[in-house]
């Protein structure tokens, strides 16, 4: 099997009207003519696979980087998309949000996927079925965002005999169009509106993944007997604000909850260390087979395909242009700089 790198891109979303008013100076900016690469301050360059500036349509974003993960996926690839960031950087807004035109990465996989299926069925004689599961992750508890009737049920998650992770009972619903999909996520975010007290807060707080499991079996017209299944799973995932990783500061019930979304967000950062190091030491032809902490945390359990597994992976890293988030922001292009040396393994899913 091949291996291929996470690719990782950065997006630096536009002043906001409020920072315009309060004069916030632009701190970090694409550097042309590659497009890949961003300048912070006057001095520190980092290369990615892709950079978007303030500019960059949600199309463009698209296409570069999440299009060819959803082509792989109906190839029976899994895949995963992780947004990263602060809180207000623009993760959601990448991912889901936007008006109709602009809608985010969700919007247009939806559409994406149900027009290959149909694409495909045109061609040959296919069945296929997509199912959606949504859960959400908040101070080391996964809540199924799609289990009306237990409001807010938690899940469990446990490894199984060959040793991959599994989220136990989660809901998962059947659905045939995209406009469906989309109401089955409207459905658990706003499930997640009403389980949240302080809805900014936890947001901020709370990991959330949406993962489509596309099962297709074709057949051919012309050999009826010859049939093939192909199964894969995309991970959509909106990751807490990334100023969390840090803050251990609060005292009392704040200090505890601050430091379970320290555990998800320092042991990501654990695993990305773990298997960039491992990489570099694959080279230099030592140290290999380094630990990794997946089983440190709950995200880093069930982010571990993506994450030197099986998957094709991109990260997207958001960042403020204002130069009063210049250290977060000089934070978040570190820990992607590292995400980059990250390699996985995608070979077809099991069927
Ligand atoms: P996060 O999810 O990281 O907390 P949001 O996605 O909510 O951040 O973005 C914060 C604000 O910035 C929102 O008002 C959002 O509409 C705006 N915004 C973010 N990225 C862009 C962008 N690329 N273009 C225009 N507005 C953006």
């Amino acid at each position: 099997m091949s291996e291929v790198c996470v690719r990782v891109a950065v997006r630096i979303r536009p002043l906001l009207r409020r920072e315009l008013l309060h004069h916030h100076k632009v701190c970090v900016r694409v550097v042309p003519p590659s497009s890949a690469q961003v300048m912070l301050g006057s001095d520190r360059l980092f290369s990615f696979d892709h950079a978007f500036g303030p500019t960059a349509s949600q199309d463009e974003v698209y296409e570069s980087c999440v299009q060819p993960l959803v082509e792989s996926l109906l190839d029976g690839y899994n895949a995963t998309v992780f947004s990263y960031g602060q809180t207000g950087s623009g993760k959601t807004y990448t991912l889901g949000g936007g008006s109709q035109d602009e809608g985010g990465i969700i919007e247009r996989v939806a559409q994406h996927v149900f027009l290959l299926l149909a694409t495909q069925k045109n061609n040959e004689s296919v069945e296929a079925m997509v199912r959606v599961s949504y859960m959400e992750l908040y101070r080391e508890e996964l809540r199924d965002l799609l289990d009306m009737n237990t409001n807010y049920k938690e899940l469990h998650i446990r490894d199984d005999e060959k040793g991959n992770t599994v989220v136990v009972g989660a809901r998962e619903m059947v659905v045939t169009s995209a406009e469906e999909l989309l109401s089955v996520v409207e459905m658990g975010n706003a499930l997640r509106h009403t389980g949240a007290t302080g809805m900014n807060e936890h947001s901020s707080r709370s990991h959330v993944i949406l993962s489509l499991q596309v099962n297709i079996c074709s057949q051919s017209i012309n050999n009826p007997s010859l049939k093939s299944v192909r199964s894969s799973k995309l991970c959509l995932v909106d990751l807490a604000g990334s100023e969390r990783a840090g803050k251990t500061e609060n005292t009392g019930a704040q200090f505890k909850e601050s430091a379970l979304i320290n555990t998800g967000l320092l042991a990501l950062g654990n695993v990305i260390r773990a298997l960039s190091d491992r990489r570099r030491c694959r080279r230099g032809n030592s140290c290999s087979g380094a630990h990794v902490p997946y089983r440190d945390a709950k995200i880093t359990r069930l982010l571990r395909d993506s994450l030197g597994g099986n998957a094709h992976t991109v990260m997207v890293a958001c960042v403020s242009p204002s130069h009063h988030f210049v250290a977060e922001t000089l934070n978040v292009l570190q820990f992607a700089s590292k995400a980059r040396h990250i390699r996985n393994c995608p070979g077809p899913a099991p069927p």
